[in-house]
């Protein structure tokens, strides 16, 4: 182990003031501009990092920002998007607040993930000056990284481990295993005719989509995880018309890339209950399920072992329903995600870190760098 780090007092209060400026600094998905300052605020803090180079690169006119030395070391992957527009920090200001666990600090998107970001920039700090690494800045996490994906996946190729800066779990627990998310469609379409006077010329949507609804239903297996909602409903004109045609909005979560491609291939061939219908799924998975591996799980236990040097405490895995930017990086390279801050309420109104988890999550993240960086030398 390296020369333990001694995270005084001036540390501190510079760490929180770079964690205050950003979260102030109001980033919503979108907003090229304020994503840009928040970039530049941490080009501005990583000055002093030696050997550091600098690249922007512009996708679908949103700025992507590359902190690196040397090539292919670790991949450090931070999103400086958040889902809250500006001005909300108004109703929702920098708070910090002291109890019994420990000092408190609210803002917007200070969890998800304003602090990892800082976090992220204090690490590499702390690197001897012949380790490697790439620390990629994306724009557009909260929208599904539509803009950065590619950029993501051809840097996590590249490297031997991606650390992805994104909230942990209450207590610390990092994110081993994500679900894969999907978004369909289901688009029905029957034949309208009168209830009354026609009604064995119609062929009802509706009745079509109570049908639909069912079947999709069993597409769910509990034993692998698979989930199916179908969250929104909308067809039909008035009660005495046979309905012509129906909306129907499903997400559908998986844990393996095999049920990934079984609700795929499902999806693309529905049945029709009722033949003068038509059925037609569309959407797909807008990120793939995040699996753990051999190799993920070896820097799993080495996570471990430093979070039990440092804190004493067992470093927990844990496996999460939402999906972030590791679940591209988890195909190409072993993935630790939730590596960020600790705390609560990402996505709404008392969201906060704890200030405890700082230090060593900092810690960790130079740790597996270091170790990462060594290697590939
Ligand atoms: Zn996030």
């Amino acid at each position: 182990m390296q020369q333990r780090w001694d995270f005084n007092e001036q540390q501190q209060a510079a760490l929180k003031t770079l964690i205050q400026d950003l979260v102030l600094l109001e980033s919503p998905s979108g907003d090229a501009v304020r994503i840009r300052q928040v970039m530049n605020r941490l080009v501005e803090e990583s000055a002093a990092v030696p050997n550091i180079e600098v690249e922007w690169q512009e996708q679908g006119g949103q700025p992507i920002l590359e902190l690196h030395r040397g090539q292919s070391g670790p991949l450090i992957l931070g999103h400086a998007d958040t889902v809250w527009s500006v001005g909300t920090i108004d109703s929702m200001p920098w708070r910090e607040e002291n109890t019994e666990d420990g000092l408190r600090i609210y803002g917007p998107g200070i969890l998800d993930m304003k602090a990892g970001l800082a976090m992220g920039i204090y690490a590499i700090r702390q690197l001897a000056e012949n380790i490697p690494f790439d620390f990629l800045v994306t724009p557009d996490e909260e929208v599904g990284s539509g803009a950065s994906r590619s950029v993501i996946e051809s840097r996590a190729r590249d490297a031997a481990l991606v650390l992805v800066l994104e909230s942990g779990m209450p207590g610390g627990a990092l994110k081993t295993a994500r679900s894969g998310v999907g978004d369909f469609v289901g688009e029905i379409i029957g034949v309208e005719s009168h209830s009354g006077l026609d009604p064995d010329k119609g062929a009802s949507a509706i009745h079509e989509a109570a049908q639909q609804i069912l079947w999709l239903t069993t597409l769910a297996n509990h034993v692998l995880g698979t989930t199916v909602n179908v969250g929104t409903i909308a067809g039909g004109t008035r009660t005495n018309v046979v309905a012509g045609q129906v909306t129907l909005g499903i997400d559908v979560r998986v844990q393996t890339s095999g049920e990934m491609h079984r609700i795929e291939s499902t999806l693309a061939h529905p049945p029709a209950f009722d033949k003068h219908t038509r059925v037609q799924y569309r959407g797909g998975f807008n990120r793939p399920p995040m699996e753990p591996n051999p190799a993920s799980t070896r820097w799993f236990d080495r996570a471990q072992k430093i979070w039990r040097h440092d804190t004493g405490e067992e470093l927990l895995g844990s496996r999460v329903g939402g999906a972030s930017d590791g679940n591209f990086t988890a195909i190409y390279a072993p993935t630790l995600d939730g590596l960020g801050a600790v705390g609560k309420g990402a996505h709404a109104r008392h969201e906060h870190i704890e200030w405890q988890f700082v230090r060593p999550r900092i810690m960790l993240i130079a740790e597996l760098l270091r170790a990462a960086g060594s290697q590939h030398q």
